[in-house]
């Protein structure tokens, strides 16, 4: 396919941002006239990257429209996730709407078996989809270097190049998941149309990312976003990143279990989860720790927004759970911890509204915009 002209890959997107869009819609939104619109439209038509779907009654006036859909053969991308103990990948249309998945487990088969099995999955969905799959985003709980070696504690790896899951690497492209997740906010979630997004997410450790007017700021090699190394936290406990004092060693399992007098756990995730589940419970020691947790996140959220000037702070993972379980702990202290002036109206902390489908869909949205890119060239 030849370059398309920039308006036309703007309407593709549109199209993508917002499934059902009209025509006369898609021309307000990117400032152009209706014969204009119409030419793009046909071309994108033409092209088999867009349909318009049947027609439905007007917006009042009575002048049937025809919404604009994906194209049945039109482009797909594939999206992956790695988390500590699972694997999924799933083959999307425009708009995201999910065409395939194929998913798995693995804790503690080494990356080689997980690499294998992902890129078996991937080659299936290559085969089912042939030459309408435009990418592959795929998101790991590590460090992503040049959007493909991954350093991730967490599953034991080190400097992992995720590409060879994929026969071209062209098509590929990988981030941390906690960055994905703050893409899938910003785009589709719960930051849509912030200025200024901050979404932290708890798992492992602590990561997120700071999205300025929907796109990401990455900072010089694609890592920023590594708040849980802000020594907010208890200088005297050590993280594994080599630091002391990082504020994620006082939000994880490992600081529920510190608080409880419990050894230090080896799967943190699924402790966190199950001291979450006791608090809920009334088991008062579990909903202590919780709380004391919940007012470390908090804190550590007002110094971010200090810092940032965020409109909206969006929460994934354990984040959420913490906001869930222990709000007010929560607001409390990142209240107190907030500079007057920016008391009367703090950001909204709200919980991620993807959940734990944030990450997935920001890898998905990764290989779209890599795309739209190429089509410009
Ligand atoms: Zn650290």
């Amino acid at each position: 396919m030849s370059a398309l002209p920039d308006r036309a890959v703007a309407m593709l997107a549109a199209v993508h941002a917002t499934p059902g869009l009209t025509r006369a819609e898609a021309s307000r939104l990117l400032g152009i006239g209706s014969g204009a619109a119409t030419e793009v439209v046909g071309r994108l038509v033409a092209e088999r990257l867009v349909t318009e779907g049947p027609s439905t009654p007007g917006g009042g006036r009575g002048r049937p429209t025809r919404p604009l859909i994906a194209h049945p053969e039109g482009p797909v991308v594939l999206a992956a996730i790695i988390t500590h103990e699972a694997w999924r990948v799933d083959a999307v249309e425009l708009g995201n709407d999910p065409l395939a998945s194929t998913a798995g487990r693995h804790t503690g088969a080494p990356e080689t078996a997980v690499l294998a099995d992902l890129a078996r999955a991937v080659g299936d969905l290559r085969n089912r989809f042939g030459g309408r799959v435009r990418g592959l985003g795929i998101g790991a709980p590590g460090i992503v270097l040049d959007e493909r070696y991954v350093n991730a504690p967490g599953l034991g790896w080190t400097d992992v190049d995720l590409a060879t899951m994929c026969a071209d690497a062209e098509l590929f492209i990988a981030d941390n998941d906690a960055t994905l997740g703050a893409l899938a906010e910003s785009t589709r979630g719960a930051a849509v149309g912030a200025r200024l997004a901050l979404h932290l997410r708890v798992d492992a450790g602590l990561g997120g990312a700071v999205v300025d007017e929907g796109r990401l700021v990455p900072g010089a090699r694609g890592t920023a976003g590594e708040f849980g190394h802000l020594p907010m936290g208890d200088p005297a406990v050590r993280c594994p990143c080599g630091a002391g004092g990082c504020w994620g060693t006082a939000v994880d399992g490992g600081a529920l279990a510190r608080l409880l007098g419990e050894p230090e756990p080896p799967d943190p995730v699924t402790y966190a989860r199950q001291v979450l589940a006791r608090a809920g419970t009334g088991d008062h020691a579990a909903r202590a720790a919780v709380d004391v947790a919940a007012e470390a996140l908090g804190r550590g959220i007002a110094g971010l927004v200090n810092a940032l000037d965020p409109d909206v702070v969006t929460l994934g993972g354990l984040g959420a759970d913490l906001l869930a379980a222990a709000p007010d702990p929560l607001h409390t202290a990142c209240r107190a911890g907030l500079m007057r002036f920016r008391r009367a109206t703090p950001p909204p902390v709200v919980p991620a509204r993807l959940g734990e489908d944030g990450p997935l869909t920001g890898a998905a949205e990764r290989a779209w915009g890599r795309w739209w890119g190429e089509l410009r060239r």
